[in-house]
């Protein structure tokens, strides 16, 4: 896609207009490595920034103890803005042992805790045994259940088992989301049918890997449609110009909306409205108080 197809990304601030005072559709980032520290040397403009540009509230993903208790901690700072979630990744399922899973139970707990994750399975990058991943899959399901709150769930080149034991959990869950979807129509199809909700992320503007979601997120149903950044990872790479760093960041959201929204063939204001009210919905976060300028 040309950079001048991109169209209807949040306008500019009006000269001496304050931030909070922009009408920009309000976006909501659901997965944000903000713990991670490719962001610690300026982690405040980078959500200043967010905000100014209209992303109103994030979900800080926890992908191991430690950025959970990281994501947790920023949800405190920025209450009603950020939020967390907390788990382990598949990347780190050696890490989760009975130490680690009664920690988690706990954090999982906190109110600033949205969902539980990022959890699932990924034979693509193999950091850690199936075997283990299997396992800490499991157990994050059933805190989860005991929680009662999402799954934030990542997978990778390992949708069999991860649909099989998904399914086995489910009855028990309190919904979820499938973070970063990247595969193809048949996945979907299975994810949409179980009652998933989708997260897209930049994956969506990368037009070799990425083409095929233009035609898949016409199949989402707007109310099960969320939008990630999924930053640092990810830049956008039809994003211009690029940021030096190649650092992907929460602001960037509204560029990945308008790609989505193009590519349903709906006003990025629709997509927005609707992909916020979904969010809201299933992590239960509440509306923005406009009083609370943290
Ligand atoms: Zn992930």
């Amino acid at each position: 896609m040309a950079e001048n197809d991109i169209t209807g990304a949040a306008p500019a601030a009006l000269p001496g207009q304050a931030p909070e005072r922009r009408r920009a559709a309000p976006l909501i980032d659901i997965g944000i490595n903000l713990a991670h520290d490719s962001y610690d040397a300026d982690r405040g403009s980078v959500i200043a920034r967010a905000e100014a540009a209209g992303v109103v509230q994030m979900i800080v993903t926890g992908s191991s103890a430690e950025s959970s208790r990281t994501a947790i901690a920023l949800s405190r700072q920025h209450a009603g803005r950020l939020f967390a979630t907390a788990g382990v990744h598949p990347h780190h399922a050696t890490e989760l042992s009975a130490t680690v899973l009664t920690e988690l139970g706990e954090l999982a707990a906190a109110p600033e805790v949205v969902a539980v994750g990022e959890c699932g399975l990924d034979y693509f990058r193999n950091y850690s045994p199936h075997a283990a991943q299997r396992e800490g899959f499991h157990r994050q399901l059933q805190l989860a259940a005991r929680c009662g709150k999402p799954v934030f769930l990542h997978q990778r080149e390992a949708h069999g088992d991860f649909i099989a034991i998904l399914r086995e959990h489910w009855p028990a869950l309190a919904g979820g989301v499938a973070h970063c979807f990247t595969g193809g129509a048949a996945e979907l199809e299975c994810y949409l049918e179980l009652g998933l909700a989708i997260g897209i992320a930049g994956w969506i503007c990368d037009e070799r890997r990425g083409a095929h979601l233009l035609e898949l997120v016409r199949r989402i149903p707007a109310d099960r449609l969320l939008l990630e950044t999924d930053g640092p990872y990810l830049l956008p790479r039809n994003l211009h110009p690029k940021p030096p760093s190649r650092r992907n960041e929460p602001v960037y959201l509204a560029h990945i909306a308008a790609v989505v929204a193009r590519a349903r063939g709906e006003p990025a204001e629709s997509l927005a409205r609707s992909s916020t009210a979904a969010a809201r919905r299933l992590f239960r976060i509440p509306d923005v108080d406009s009083s609370n300028n943290s």
